[in-house]
């Protein structure tokens, strides 16, 4: 695994490349580490690289390097996330990408309370049904979001998704596009507090393919920092 530079620069162009062909502008999407492969050196090479962005999927695999780097970076969480070790995420994490059933949004915004901060939230959608993946169903999410929406604490970013894992990124371009029809649906109800701007969407095999399709947020692992040894 090279440079994360290097990674980096690759990465761009290619956002640059997919921004081009489908009109949008390379502004708009923004690059988050996912560092949870690898160790706090290659998390500190990121974010000085100027990397702004990271995040991780499991808790006790994130406090050591977030004890060693917090106060630098915006992180992210992006695991699924059991109501016992909501606090701990409430207290170092600024955006929260899988949000998925009200009993968590509940819990989130009761700690976000006693911290007296806001958590910025995706919903995370179960686009491609695999009973492998975490997330509401499609059917269910304008339900969700309203509830999720009632929560003064919780700041409702956008959607969050995981394309199913292939080897053909064509084959998760329908996925995409279904969480960005998702996002226009809530979009209609023209609720105050579900303007849901974001998508987060796009992981190292198939981020090119979701930056056609709309994506804001991409969760780069493999490509960017490295992947599993
Ligand atoms: C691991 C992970 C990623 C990054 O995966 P890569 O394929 O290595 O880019 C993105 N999103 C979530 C939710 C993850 O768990």
């Amino acid at each position: 695994m090279g440079d994360v530079r290097d990674n980096w620069r690759r990465i761009q162009q290619q956002i640059e490349e997919a921004c081009r062909r489908s009109g949008r502008d390379p502004e708009e999407v923004t690059v988050v580490a996912v560092t949870k492969y690898v160790d706090t050196e290659r998390t500190r090479e990121a974010l000085d690289t100027g990397l702004e962005h990271i995040a991780e999927s499991r808790v006790q695999e994130a406090l050591p390097k977030w004890n060693a780097l917090g106060d630098r970076g915006t992180w992210h969480f992006i695991g699924h996330l059991q109501r016992n070790k909501v606090k701990p995420v409430v207290e170092r994490f600024t955006y929260l990408h899988s949000l998925d059933r009200l009993s968590l949004a509940k819990e989130v915004s009761r700690r976000c309370e006693q911290q007296d901060r806001i958590m910025r939230c995706f919903l995370q959608v179960n686009v491609s049904g695999e009973d492998s993946k975490f997330g509401v169903e499609p059917d269910k999410l304008v339900e969700f979001a309203e509830e999720a929406a009632q929560f003064p604490y919780l700041q409702i970013e956008g959607l969050m998704t995981m394309a199913p894992y292939t080897d053909d990124p064509e084959e998760t371009r329908p996925v995409f596009r279904r969480l960005k029809e998702l996002q226009q649906e809530l979009q209609r109800l023209e609720h105050p507090r579900l303007q849901v701007p974001h998508l987060s969407m796009g992981m190292s095999r198939d981020f090119v393919v979701a930056v056609e399709e709309g994506a804001t947020f991409l969760r780069l692992g493999s490509i960017l920092v490295g992947g599993k040894k």
